[in-house]
């Protein structure tokens, strides 16, 4: 047998199989390589890769979801010739890194780190990003996702530190920098405070302790106080309690003092307003471990919906009691350290944590005799995001860029650009609405050293380059090895003011002004002459090549055309970026963005790895394949949360079929009939048949529909128009023209099926790039090499009238099955005759005739027995609001006219034929189906006549099946036995059985049977 003309598909794709297959032919054909070379030049299409945190040592399906959709995008601009950069991003310093480090060598704390030496902790933490690196490079190529390999940017870049330094002290010399005195979250384990844009989710539901205090009033025998407080370990901080002033407060009989309205059953005595407690004095719960005074404050906002109405302050542990000891003057006591513990000064709590003490302080109130309850408080409490540690509050000097300025200037950048989904944008409005001053400082190790060099004299030194550094360093230039603690640390600088040696502050900086710099320092903004691999500097030496570009090249590539990453960044690096950029030039980094929500398992729980529900992206790889994925984050509304699973991928393994069968029927029947296309002859000029028309058409409208939906960057709209696409291909198009292909005389429908198979592989080739370019490599003979080298298809405006009809008479098909299928006859038996109403079906009677397997097709009126109308209530609900309920009675007691074109008139009112269910009985022998506006109406009689010739059809499809379960060919011819009862049949319609499955002779026997002739 000759060489067949496409190489032979199997029944199935082996979807890992072919993309290593693939995945192994880019890289020996420069695939990319070629893609980059041919688009060099063009259009400029500037994407801005948000970096990935390399800490992982797998790429998690979470993160093969933005990596596939920044593919996808970029795949699509690439077949519109657009020139890109490609550059991907790892977050490389900061505390996610740190963590790991200390998990991985058993270091529980700051001290720990210290002792361990932070020259090797930072040579530590730079091997987990080069491994991490590494290992989601390596999932990232498996996933398809095509990038500048090797030219990545690290963001511990000295470089990058560098740009950040500049973007410091220009904010520095408009004075929005400043050192803040304030109570902060605290994170006990990580020693730091936590910004603001840290604590969004991070509340969690905790049981902490309930204590009711006894406070004994100086001035008042035999009276005190009862605060309420779910923090033992803050009252030995104690310096104030708060009352209501307007709110009313009583006494017990036993000489406790709380408000009235937080007990009414109570009898209280001696009630007044909490104004006249104020200045009262009392006796702290301990005294004995600190010498404050402690007095009554009026306070506002004491909530009379919980504890006593007695708020306890203690304002070195609280941010409210912060705020209220600036106004009252009172003393700030600080019970604990960095790292939580108690200072030596608290006596027996000394070293404690704030979790031991608690046990330790309810024990020493009780035998105090001022425990007047104890128990346990359900409520929601912040904890820290990287480690899960229960956040305290303690007073810190933490630095800050005052945003009273930027707000407006950040409002006034969003709004020029374009976000989908619009609500995202919203969010980011509200979010600058009412985010305050951005603390930048984090008392850590890995991280952005701040440059913040503060003399004595009072001034402030901010360094804004390395080359500044150099100039006013006093010593230890000669061993910096890296912007970065310990080394820059040992570098002083002289004071601009007094000329005296400086120290730098010893924090680092928040991680997201490493990724808020990205737009400008892998750009080269002001940057004056291109640095070969200029960006590999520091702890970035080594791992990539990338260069620093000059300034003209940031003009070219600023502001990214595009950015997208899930919501939770609106808050994070969209905002950072935001920031930055609108700090160095006034203006938005990005001009459009993609966002999208969560991704959950598939039962729609968040994915933990302690629940065993997590699922790794190389074993979904191996498991369902890289397209597959891709065809479920593709397949996702982005304003809905992703249920990701192996189930959902099954399901999509399945769908994806019917598009794969119907190219491997291509396949065999060119092989069969011998088919070869020419590359040159990709054009569907001449052609003849309706059949064939309609699907180049049908082609076209599915390009444009498609573009139109990657042009709103909705990858959701592209799949819905293949799935829809391939169902007109398949259930249309191949069913409707099987027979053409049997003998390859004709060659045109092979032709028009090449030609819609292969534009839409071009359409579909950034969302599926492997299968695609293996279908592509199987079916284009002697055009470009891969489907990703061919460029968009350029197709002519579709002829959507056309499209409209076909699409119309398809609903009456579809609607003739309906009653096909209400009346329990099989589809393969032949009925006489079909009544249409209500659509204008000129010229395809005869495909219906065909389609239904009834004898004819009239249009006419359907008389039917009975017609039910119901409102649709999704569309009439919303018009008529309260009129509906008139309409309705109106339709239940059959008041209402029918109108042409399925429009009903009904109480005074004109329903149109979508505003409307209608159910028709159909009269005795008749099934009817109806909706939108069409009846059809199938008469279900049967004679002799039309019962032989469905038994006919009935023999042909058993022995079409036997021919598969022998394993036949499709051209095989057969000598056919059938058994003797069905004489009659043959003598009416052997022949026609003959030529159905292709017997050259027809023999009466026993039972069915078939052998090749
Ligand atoms: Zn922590
Ligand atoms: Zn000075």
């Amino acid at each position: 047998m000759a060489e067949p003309i496409f190489k032979p598909l199997p029944d199935k794709p082996d979807h890992p199989g072919l993309e290593q297959e693939t995945l192994a032919r880019w890289e020996a054909e420069g695939t990319f390589a070629q893609l980059r070379e041919q688009n060099s030049g063009g259009p400029t299409f500037s994407f801005t890769d948000g970096p990935v945190t390399a800490n992982r040592f797998s790429l998690g399906v979470h993160t093969a979801w933005g990596r596939t959709l920044k593919d996808v995008f970029q795949r699509y601009k690439a077949l519109h010739g657009f020139d890109q950069r490609y550059q991907n991003g790892f977050d490389s310093q900061g505390l996610w890194i740190e963590v790991g480090v200390e998990r991985e060598l058993g270091l529980n704390s700051k001290r720990e780190i210290e002792e361990f030496g932070l020259e090797e902790f930072a040579r530590r933490c730079r091997d987990v990003v080069v491994r991490s690196s590494e290992a989601l490079k390596r999932g990232s190529i498996r996933l398809g996702q095509w990038m500048d390999w090797g030219n990545d940017y690290f963001t511990f870049s000295d470089t990058n530190i560098e740009y950040v330094w500049r973007m410091l002290k220009t904010v520095h010399e408009r004075d929005w920098l400043y050192l803040g005195h304030r109570s902060t979250e605290w994170c006990p384990r990580c020693g730091t405070s936590i910004s603001q844009h840290e604590l969004i989710g991070s509340y969690v539901d905790r049981a902490d302790p309930s204590l009711f205090v006894r406070l004994p009033l100086l001035e008042r025998p035999g009276e005190y106080l009862v605060v309420w407080t779910t923090t033992p370990w803050t009252l030995p901080a104690n310096v104030a309690a708060a009352v209501n002033p307007d709110a009313e407060y009583g006494r017990r009989q036993n000489g406790e003092w709380v408000a009235a309205a937080r007990f009414p059953d109570e009898k209280l005595e001696d009630r007044r307003p909490g104004a006249e407690l104020v200045g009262w004095t009392y006796r702290g719960p301990f005294d004995d471990l600190t010498q404050v005074e402690h007095r009554v404050i009026p306070w506002d906002d004491v909530s009379m919906d919980e504890g006593t109405g007695i708020v306890h302050i203690a304002p070195g542990c609280g941010n409210e009691d912060f705020e209220l000891s600036q106004v009252h003057g009172l003393e700030v006591v600080q019970p604990v350290d960095e790292s939580g513990r108690f200072y030596d000064s608290f006596g027996w709590l000394h070293g404690l944590s704030t979790t031991e003490a608690a046990e330790q302080i309810i024990g020493n109130l009780e035998e105090k005799g001022i425990l007047v309850e104890a128990g346990l408080h359900e409520h929601r409490y912040p904890e820290c995001w990287r480690c899960h540690t229960p956040l305290i509050f303690r007073i810190a000097d933490d630095w800050f860029i005052s945003v009273r300025v930027l707000r407006q200037q950040m409002l006034d950048a969003n709004a020029t650009v374009e976000w989908t989904p619009e609500y995202m944008g919203k969010r980011m409005d509200d979010w600058l609405r009412n985010m305050g001053d951005w603390n930048i400082s984090r008392r850590r190790y890995y991280g952005l050293p701040l440059p913040f060099y503060p003399c004595a004299c009072g001034h402030l030194n901010v360094i804004g380059t390395r080359a500044e550094l150099e100039e006013r360093a006093v010593s230890g230039l000669e061993q910096l090895e890296e912007l970065r603690r310990p080394w820059i640390d040992r570098v002083p600088v002289r004071c601009a003011e007094c000329g005296e040696p400086v120290e730098r502050v010893k924090e680092v900086g928040d991680v997201w002004l490493d990724a808020g710099i990205v737009p400008f320092s892998t750009l080269g903004w002001e940057n004056e002459q291109r640095v070969e691999e200029g960006f590999a500097t520091g702890a970035a030496r080594g791992l990539t090549t990338a260069d620093l570009p000059d300034h003209a090249y940031w003009e070219q590539w600023f502001p990214a055309d595009w950015v997208s990453e899930m919501r939770e960044q609106i808050r994070l690096w969209f905002y950072s970026q935001l920031f930055m950029s609108v700090v160095l030039t006034k203006r938005a980094p990005f001009r459009r963005v993609l966002g999208y929500e969560k991704m959950l398992d598939e039962t729609g729980k968040e994915m933990h790895s302690s629940w065993g529900n997590t699922i790794n992206a190389e074993e979904a790889f191996d498991r369902m394949g890289a397209d597959v994925m891709r065809w479920q984050y593709c397949s996702q509304p982005p304003d809905r949360n992703l249920l990701f699973g192996f189930g959902p991928g099954d399901a999509i393994k399945r769908e994806f079929l019917t598009f794969w069968n119907s190219v491997k029927f291509l396949v065999d029947y060119s092989n069969t009939v011998g088919f070869r296309p020419e590359w040159a002859a990709l054009s569907p000029e001449d052609v003849a048949d309706p059949l064939d028309r309609w699907l180049v058409e049908r082609t076209h409208a599915f390009v444009c529909d498609a573009e139109a939906e990657y042009e709103r960057y909705l990858s959701v709209g592209v799949m819905r128009e293949f799935v829809e696409w391939v169902d007109d291909l398949s259930n249309w198009y191949i069913r409707r023209s099987r027979r053409r292909f049997w003998d390859g005389k004709d060659q045109a429908p092979f032709r028009t099926l090449w030609y819609a198979i292969v534009q839409t592989l071009r359409v579909m080739a950034p969302i599926l790039p492997f299968v695609t370019d293996h279908l592509w490599r199987t079916l284009v003979l002697d055009g470009p090499d891969s489907v990703h080298l061919a460029a968009w298809p350029e197709v002519a405006e579709p002829d959507r009238a056309l499209l409209e009809e076909i699409a119309a008479m398809r609903r009456v098909v579809e609607l003739g099955r309906q009653a096909r299928s209400s009346s329990g006859i099989k589809l393969r038996q032949p009925l006489r005759r079909l009544v249409v109403e209500g659509a204008d079906l000129d010229g395809h009677l005869e495909e219906i005739a065909d389609e239904l397997r009834v004898k004819s097709v009239e249009l006419g009126q359907v008389e039917a027995v009975e017609l039910h109308v119901k409102p649709n209530l999704p569309k009439l609900g919303p018009k008529l609001g309260s009129g509906l309920g008139a309409i309705r009675q109106a339709l239940v007691a059959g008041e209402f006219e029918e109108l042409p074109g399925g429009r009903f008139r009904v109480a005074g009112h004109e329903l149109e034929a979508d505003e409307v269910l209608v159910e028709r009985g159909g009269r005795e022998g008749w099934a009817v189906a109806s909706g939108d506006g069409v009846t059809v109406a199938l008469d279900l009689g049967l004679d002799d006549e039309l019962i032989l010739e469905g038994d006919a059809y009935e023999l042909i499809h058993r022995v079409n099946t036997l021919r598969k379960e022998q394993g036949l060919e499709l051209t095989d011819r057969i000598v056919l036995t059938v058994p003797d009862e069905l004489r009659a049949l043959i003598d009416a319609h052997g022949d026609w059985v003959k030529r159905e499955v292709l017997a050259v002779e027809v023999n009466l026997g026993d039972e069915l049977a078939l052998e090749k002739s």
